[in-house]
C-alpha cells in the first residue's frame, strides 16, 4: 500500500480544485430488450499518476470528515449535464440515477441543490432518479418521509439501493414513497445451484410489484441470471453483462454505435 504524506482529506479536497474526479455511467439495461434506458452516475479518482481509485476506497472518509456533501454535489450537477446533452441528442426517456450518501440525504439544503441542479442543466426533473440506502432513510424517519415527498412533489423518483442487506423493513417500503428498489448484487448468485436465491428475489420483485414499485437488479454478470431475472419479470438490471461503469465517451459510444441497445447477444434479445 503507497503511504502518502499529506493525510486523505486534504488530497482529496485538493483533488476536487485540480479536476481529478470524474463520473462513470454504468448502463441500466431494459432486461426484456436490452435497451439502454438509462445510467448510474458513479465517481472514480483518476489519480495524477493515472490511476483510477474506487469510491471504496474514498467515500467512507469523505462520509466522516463531511466532504461527502461537496462531492455528491459535484457528481449530481455533473451528471445532470450530461444527461440533459444525452437526452436531447439520444433519447429524451433516459435517465440518471445518482447515488446519495446519508449525510447529502439528510442537509438542509439537499432540495436546493436538486432544484439548482436540474434548473442550471436543464434536466428535466422525471430523467434524474436519487439512490439512497436504507441507513440513511432511517436516520429520522419522520424526516425522511418529508424529503422523499417533497423530491416526489418536485417530479424526482428516489430508489432504494442495495435492498436486502440492511433492515429491509417492509413497515418502510409502506411508508415512504420510493419508486424503485434495486436488489443487491449479493443476492444474483448462481440461480441454478442455489435455490434460496432465487426464491429470495422473486419474492423481492413480487412485492416491489404488488407496491407499484420497479425494481432494478444489481450485478448482472452472466446469461443464466439475465434468463432468471426475466423470467421472475425484474423490468431492469445493471451489471458487468451490459457493460461496467464506463467514462462518458464510451458511454455515449454506446448510445451511438449500438444504437442504445447494451451488450446482449442476439439470442437473448430475440428470445425476449
Ligand atoms: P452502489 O451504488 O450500490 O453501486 C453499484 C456498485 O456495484 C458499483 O461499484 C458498480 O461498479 C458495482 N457493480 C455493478 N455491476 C456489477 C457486476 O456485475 N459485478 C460486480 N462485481 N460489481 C458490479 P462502485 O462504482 O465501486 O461503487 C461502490 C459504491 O460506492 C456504490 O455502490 C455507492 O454506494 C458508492 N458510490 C459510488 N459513487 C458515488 C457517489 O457519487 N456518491 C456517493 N455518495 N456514493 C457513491
Ligand atoms: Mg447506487
Ligand atoms: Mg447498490
Amino acid at each position: 500500500m503507497i503511504r502518502h504524506s499529506i493525510p486523505l482529506h486534504q488530497r482529496l479536497s485538493r483533488a476536487l480544485v485540480h479536476d481529478e474526479f470524474e463520473v462513470n455511467y454504468q448502463p441500466l439495461v431494459e432486461l426484456a430488450t436490452g435497451r439502454i434506458a438509462g445510467a448510474e452516475a458513479l465517481i472514480r479518482w483518476r489519480h495524477n499518476d493515472g490511476s483510477l481509485i474506487f469510491p471504496d476506497a474514498f467515500i467512507p472518509q469523505s462520509e466522516q470528515t463531511g466532504f461527502i456533501i461537496k462531492l455528491d454535489q459535484w457528481v449530481l450537477n455533473t451528471a445532470c449535464v450530461q444527461f440533459a446533452q444525452w437526452g436531447k441528442e439520444y433519447d429524451p426517456n433516459l435517465f440518471v440515477a445518482v447515488n446519495l450518501s446519508a449525510s447529502q440525504f439528510s442537509h438542509p439544503l439537499l432540495l436546493n441543490v436538486v432544484r439548482d441542479a436540474l434548473k442550471n442543466s436543464m434536466l428535466p426533473a422525471s430523467a434524474l432518479e436519487l439512490e439512497v440506502t436504507e441507513s440513511a432513510t432511517m436516520r429520522d424517519p419522520n424526516e425522511t418521509a418529508g424529503i422523499i415527498k417533497q423530491l416526489g412533489d418536485m417530479g424526482i423518483a428516489l430508489s432504494l439501493d442495495d435492498f436486502g442487506t440492511g433492515f429491509s423493513s417492509l413497515s418502510y417500503l409502506h411508508r415512504f414513497a420510493f419508486h424503485t428498489l434495486k436488489i443487491d448484487r449479493s443476492f444474483i448468485g448462481d440461480f441454478s445451484n442455489k435455490k434460496r436465491d432465487s426464491t429470495i428475489v422473486s419474492a423481492i420483485v413480487a412485492l416491489a410489484h404488488a407496491l407499484e414499485l420497479e425494481v432494478v437488479a444489481e450485478g448482472i454478470e452472466t446469461e443464466e441470471q439475465l434468463t432468471f431475472l426475466r423470467s421472475a419479470k425484474c423490468k431492469l438490471g445493471q451489471g458487468w453483462l451490459f457493460g461496467k461503469a464506463m467514462s462518458a465517451q464510451e458511454f455515449e459510444k454506446a448510445l451511438k454505435v449500438d444504437g442504445g441497445y447494451a451488450h446482449i447477444t442476439e439470442k437473448q434479445r430475440i428470445s425476449a
